[in-house]
């Protein structure tokens, strides 16, 4: 392994929400200390706020001190299996986190990026859960993975789908109800539709757009791509990430040959090789303006 672990310098964001942490903890402490009173045999309980059960470990190389945070997204985990492929020995959550192990270590390497993982085990998160990684990060972007499944055995190759108020087909708005299952009722982000009033969200689905279609462009000759490979759908899991963010679909777990190609060591790393070139360039035309 040629990355190291190290941790967080936390954003803004994320060092006043640890601030905000600490600060429930010091209450609780005194609340504890104060309630046991002179009697040091009773039980007292100390209440503080559990950690995340997502992961906000940085992984880097020395050389990307201070260089902007990618948060990868293993889709699936734990009791959500995703789709099952057709030979039905491969579970989505599986190849997702493969995949997304592959990517770290890519960009890593390459050492232009910092990398977060919303997972690095089989567990179960929620749609918010994940986001949450991307914010408390203040992360210049965030990419999920998943691999799509269609009852059209045929329907193969990659694509990548960005945030959206409206569905660029009705697969596109099919897929995103399957992925955003589970989620809450946006009670915390109020209606969508108020959400994708607000300019910040314009700007972000425009950004995450952008990025969907570098993907595009860098895995196209290099990687199956499916016809039409970029849409548009409202994922809640990239609306509540605050950052440019998209869903890169690896290929089709229904379709045999994109079990095979995906099952392909060779086949992923150039894929993920693909992923991390199309990430650091669209860093590094954020970082020019
Ligand atoms: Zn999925």
């Amino acid at each position: 392994m040629t990355w190291l672990q190290m941790r967080s310098d936390l954003g803004k964001r994320g060092a006043m929400a640890g601030a905000a942490v600490t600060a429930v903890a010091a209450a609780a402490i005194i609340f504890a200390l104060v309630g046991r009173g002179s009697d040091a045999a009773a039980q007292s309980s100390l209440t503080v706020n559990l950690p995340p059960p997502a992961n906000d470990r940085i992984y880097a190389s020395p050389i990307a001190r201070g260089r902007p945070i990618v948060v990868i997204d293993a889709g699936h985990g734990g009791r959500d299996p995703g789709a099952t492929s057709v030979s039905g020995q491969v579970h989505e959550k599986d190849l997702t986190l493969t995949l997304a192990r592959a990517l770290r270590d890519e960009l890593v390497k390459r050492g232009r990026v910092r990398v977060a993982m919303t997972r690095d085990d089989d567990r179960y998160l929620t749609l918010d859960d994940r986001a949450a990684v991307a914010r408390r990060l203040n992360a210049a972007m965030f990419v999920s993975i998943h691999i799509d499944s269609a009852a059209n055995p045929l329907a193969r190759g990659a694509s990548v789908d960005s945030l959206s108020d409206v569905a660029s087909d009705a697969e596109a708005a099919s897929l995103a109800a399957r992925e955003n299952e589970g989620a809450d009722n946006d009670r915390a982000g109020g209606s969508v539709d108020a959400v994708l009033a607000d300019l910040s969200m314009r700007d972000q689905m425009s950004a995450s757009a952008d990025l969907a279609a570098r993907l595009v462009g860098k895995a196209a000759g290099r990687v199956e791509l499916r016809p039409n490979p970029h849409r548009f759908a409202a994922f809640h899991v990239l609306r509540r990430a605050d950052a440019p963010a998209v869903l890169f679909e690896a290929g089709y777990l229904s379709n045999a040959d994109d079990e095979l190609l995906l099952s392909n060591p060779e086949q992923r790393a150039k894929m993920v090789l693909a992923i991390a070139q199309a990430i650091e360039a669209e860093v590094a035309a954020h970082a020019r303006h």
